[in-house]
């Protein structure tokens, strides 16, 4: 007999932390796992299924549209925002549904409430107290918001959390930031009917991602209506009697007027309150979960995995951590977590989708790179008539021929992206991807027949 309630105690039912408790369960392990909200997390209740349930929704203006250059007459569509949101609610409630029954088929005990560590070895939630040998922190993220001292009125702003429940769809939206969620939401509120203004604080959106693809975005989003604002910052936000909310940016005469105000100025751990810091378990300077690459914290029997550790907040990896500390742990492999050449996408209208290193950093690592990068129209939008282009860059190691970034922007691209991850991830030339043929007609086959060359050299 263990001297242990569980093997394994999980805080925090996301993606994360589900696939650990499933896969130690499958090894034989007693496992829990604590949830406060509701079991899925973010990515399944108010994260990437929701969002990108979202964004098909508000695709279909502009296929409506599109529509007409292919003989089609479609007059009268209207769009129901509560019906929306009440078919995603429907679809995240089966979803989540999927998850507890899986956890339950897989033998985990679900407790409900906020479970925090009381001692090293002990979780309790409320007067419930469970000791565990070992403890997985996978409590995710939140979104951050500035103090009101920073930003007066800021208590009438949202975030994603609340975009994915307004009983309306705002008619002005102003979205703060320029990261993922900022772009995201901007195309969905826009291709919804929204007037969409961002206002970001540096001097291109999306800043991490390869300069191209930065610019081709915006090129793209400003085409379709959406109003971008750079170097810009919001000093205070006021109620106005008629509900509206004026945005105060600095150093504007007049405030910009608008119904809702967004924050998308990232997301910080989750890690306040939980007795971490008191169990020995040490946080980065934002409350990120320092881990070593087998998602080991500082005492050696408390793992974390996803969002809580601030390395790549994406699902896939929390998936692929879980997965690695539950094998460590009780598959009898100790299995280290490869965070290089992970996939990305990004949902904007058009998508992007991106693998391995954008060219600054490539010139950086390298020294001497060369660059292959496309845009055109899409066939779709001959008849289309829509004035929308798509980019595709390659980034080539130009000593070793090896290809060692992807880019695109454009319809399909993070389905196009994932078959490209494979072969970046393998480490594949230029060469090989030339040696490639061509599916005729996509977009796809650019990647393997882009042939103009730039060299780009470090600068001495
Ligand atoms: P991001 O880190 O992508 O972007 C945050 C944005 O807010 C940046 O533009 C940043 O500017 C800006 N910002 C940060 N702090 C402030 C501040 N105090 N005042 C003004 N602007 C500020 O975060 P998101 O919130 O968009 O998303 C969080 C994470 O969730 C992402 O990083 C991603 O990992 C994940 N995610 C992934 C998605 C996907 O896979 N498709 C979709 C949505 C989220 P600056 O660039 O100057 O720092």
């Amino acid at each position: 007999m263990s001297q242990f309630d569980y093997d394994l105690f999980v805080i925090g039912a996301g993606s994360g932390g589900v696939r650990a408790a499933r896969m130690a369960a499958g090894y034989g392990a007693s496992v829990a796992i604590a949830e406060n909200y509701r079991i899925g997390g973010t990515c399944v209740i108010r994260g990437c299924v929701p969002k990108k349930l979202l964004s098909y929704a508000s695709h279909f203006s502009e296929d409506f549209e599109d529509a007409r250059g292919y003989g089609w007459n479609i007059d009268g569509a209207r769009f129901s925002w509560p019906a929306l949101i009440a078919a995603k609610n429907t679809e995240i409630g089966r979803l989540s549904g999927i998850y507890s029954t899986l956890l339950k088929q897989s033998g985990v005990t679900i407790l409900e409430g906020k479970a925090v560590l009381s001692d090293a070895h002990t979780v309790s939630i409320g007067e419930r107290h469970f000791s565990a040998k070992n403890i997985l922190v996978a409590t995710g993220g939140w979104p951050s918001l500035p103090a009101a001292s920073k930003v007066p009125g800021i208590e009438h702003a949202i975030t994603s959390n609340e975009a994915f429940e307004l009983p309306d769809l705002p008619r002005r939206v102003l979205i703060v930031g320029g990261g993922y969620i900022a772009v995201e939401f901007a195309g969905i509120f826009h291709g919804l009917g929204a007037e969409v203004t961002i206002s970001y604080r540096g001097e291109q959106i999306l800043r991490g991602f390869d300069g191209d693809i930065r610019q081709h975005l915006h090129e793209e989003l400003t085409r379709k209506g959406v109003k971008i604002l750079l170097g810009s910052h919001l000093s205070g936000i006021e109620r106005r009697t008629d509900l509206a909310l004026a945005a105060q940016l600095a150093g504007a005469n007049e405030p910009i007027v608008v119904d809702a105000i967004m924050y998308a100025t990232g997301r910080t751990a989750n890690s306040a309150g939980l007795g971490l810091a008191e169990a020995g378990v040490r946080l980065d300077k934002t409350g990120g979960v320092i881990v070593d690459s087998y998602c080991r914290s500082s005492v050696e029997h408390i793992y974390a995995v996803g969002d809580v550790t601030h390395r790549i907040a994406l699902t896939p990896v929390a998936i692929r951590e879980g997965s690695a500390v539950a094998s460590t742990l009780f598959g009898g492999v100790p299995v280290p977590v490869d965070h290089d050449d992970v996939p990305s996408a990004v949902f904007s209208q058009p998508p992007i989708g991106t693998v391995g290193l954008a060219e600054a950093d490539a010139v950086a690592k390298f020294g001497v790179v060369d660059i292959y990068k496309t845009t055109f129209k899409p066939l779709r939008h001959t008849l289309s008539g829509r004035n929308e282009r798509v980019m595709m860059k390659l980034v080539v190691d130009a000593k070793t021929d090896r290809v060692v970034g992807a880019h695109m922007a454009g319809a399909d691209a993070p389905e196009i992206i994932q078959g490209i991850a494979i072969a970046v991830k393998a480490g594949l030339t230029k060469r090989q991807f030339d040696q490639t043929v061509g599916i005729h007609p996509t977009a796809a086959e650019e990647f393997v027949t882009i042939r103009d060359k730039r060299t780009v050299r470090a600068k001495e």
